[in-house]
């Protein structure tokens, strides 16, 4: 076995550890990246890529079905769901070289393709290769969570992992687990041309805003998505059309039948193979335990992206916490990591955006100093001339003018959710947003206007109509 030294190990390369990796051999370190499958992770192969592609082609179908509403006339689309699959792929490869071992072995670091285990502190081993490290960070991520459903070992079901692999369009697929990953996966389905059903043992979107949340449900519905909330699955078994649920809801004892079954119901830290115990790091059931710099209890290991206990489970935050902890691994240990201003996206059409504090968090936090400013897309030009006025822009502020967060249900709310992400972590007031110029027609200009929702109190009060009046004598 040959014996590699070097500043920093990363063990995984998906968004979090192929960040780190970028970052460590940009500033010239001596790094190796020990990565056991396809390089990208999830996000790249069975995550964010492959449902925003699956998605992108249920718009183009939907556009075909829903055009009268301009003067085109509706047709049912042809959905070849082999082709449609083989898009998925084809974005995949476009974008994997970006991923690849080349790339990153073209930045200066050492890529292993093996399992990476540790056999004592900083001691790692990959492959037929010993890896004495000065720095670890561990990236290994999350899989999909398996629900104790009895029954459902004997029947056939997908996760975020084999769903993309799927050329066959499900005639009627069951969706367990109403979080985003669910919801985009349902309505993706039910555009393509299937039906169906998702069922949560809660609410769906729980972490979400819940009035807009509610509105998207309802859309979502509209389209022909049948929800079943606070539902508790009892058992699963095989049946002539594919596979049976049986379900108990408000007391009563129901089996639902379906011909495909996805299983996105939470996600668990991927820890098994690591040998944690040697190394000293300490776990639970939810991932590694880390700092506020994403410190673990063994010294000199740092953990990151999916597989740490309590974070949010995003590549953009995968890619945050590279940052962080490559800046405590190999400069000075300052950076600490602060979720204020956390953005989430869920995907549909429109899609969901939540950044920062809800309503309720904020009215927990602040009380009585919250105001919460609502600004419907019926009054955005923009979305009235694409027919999308169903969404709305929600600031929650402080009323000093702080920004708290804000829920933005709209076609465009992943894009419009960012200046709120700076506006928060900069401090930057609702008085600069409000007089920003946004161009017209834009999405933006909602923005816009909730800020200066917040002012208009002030601007229209009985004193700014009595100084006009004043004025206009003067003149
Ligand atoms: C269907 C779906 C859609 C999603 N959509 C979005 C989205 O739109 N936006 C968003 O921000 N997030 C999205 N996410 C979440 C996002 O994919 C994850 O947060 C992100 O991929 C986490 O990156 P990571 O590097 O921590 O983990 P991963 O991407 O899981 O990478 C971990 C890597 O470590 C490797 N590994 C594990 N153990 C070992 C070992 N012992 N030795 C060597 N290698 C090891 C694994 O093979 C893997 O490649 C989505 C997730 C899913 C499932």
């Amino acid at each position: 076995m040959q014996e590699l030294a070097v500043d920093l190990c990363v063990i995984g390369g998906g968004a979090a550890g192929l960040s780190a990796t970028s970052l460590a051999a940009q500033l010239g370190a001596r790094v190796v990246l020990v990565e056991r499958a396809d390089m990208g992770g999830e996000c790249l192969n069975s995550g964010c890529v492959p449902s925003k592609a699956l998605l992108a082609a249920a718009k183009a179908a939907h556009a075909m079905r829903s055009g009268a509403r301009f003067g085109i006339a509706p047709v049912e689309p042809a959905v070849d769901f082999a082709a449609v699959r083989a898009h998925v792929r084809q974005v995949i490869d476009t974008i994997a070289p970006h991923d690849s071992v080349e790339r990153f072995e073209g930045l200066g670091a050492r890529v292993i393709r093996a399992e990476a285990r540790f056999t004592g502190p900083r001691m790692i081993v990959a492959g037929e290769q010993r890896i004495r490290a000065r720095r670890v960070v561990i990236a290994a991520g999350s899989g999909p969570a398996t629900p104790k459903i009895p029954g459902l070992d004997t029947v056939r079901f997908f996760t975020n992992e084999t769903i993309f692999g799927n050329e066959t369009l499900p005639e009627h697929l069951l969706v367990v687990g109403g979080g985003p990953i669910g919801i985009e996966m349902a309505q993706a389905h039910r555009r393509l041309g299937s039906r169906v059903t998702v069922l949560d043992s809660g609410r769906v979107l729980p972490r979400d805003d819940p009035e807009l949340a509610g509105r998207l449900l309802r859309l979502l519905a509209g389209e022909g998505v049948v929800f079943r909330e606070h539902v508790e699955i009892v058992a699963a078994s095989g049946c002539a059309s594919g596979v049976a649920l049986t379900v108990r809801e408000h007391g009563r004892t129901s089996v639902i039948e379906g011909s495909h079954l996805l299983i996105a119901a939470g996600r668990k830290p991927r820890l098994a193979s690591l040998d944690l115990g040697k190394a000293g790091v300490r776990f639970s059931d939810g991932g590694i335990v880390v700092d506020r710099k994403l410190r673990t209890s063994a010294t000199g290991v740092f953990a990151i992206g999916d597989v740490v206990a309590g974070a949010p489970r995003f590549t953009h935050i995968a890619g945050y916490h590279a940052g962080i902890a490559v800046q405590n691994a190999l400069l000075f240990p300052f950076a600490k990591t602060s979720y204020e201003a956390l953005p989430w996206v869920t995907y549909c059409d429109p899609e969901l955006a939540q950044v920062g504090a809800s309503e309720a968090d904020a009215r927990r936090t602040h009380g009585d100093d919250v105001r919460v400013l609502t600004v419907e897309m019926t009054a955005n030009d923009r979305a009235q001339t694409e027919l999308a006025t169903a969404g709305a822009v929600k600031l929650v502020a402080h009323r000093s003018g702080r920004v708290l967060g804000v829920s933005i249900l709209d076609a465009h709310a992943g894009e419009l959710a960012h200046v709120w992400g700076l506006a928060i972590r900069s401090g930057t007031t609702l008085k600069n947003i409000a007089r920003s110029i946004a161009p017209y027609p834009t999405r933006s200009e909602a923005n816009k206007a909730a800020a200066a929702e917040f002012y208009r109190p002030k601007l229209f009060s009985d004193l700014s109509r009595r100084m006009v009046r004043l004025f206009s004598h003067l003149a």
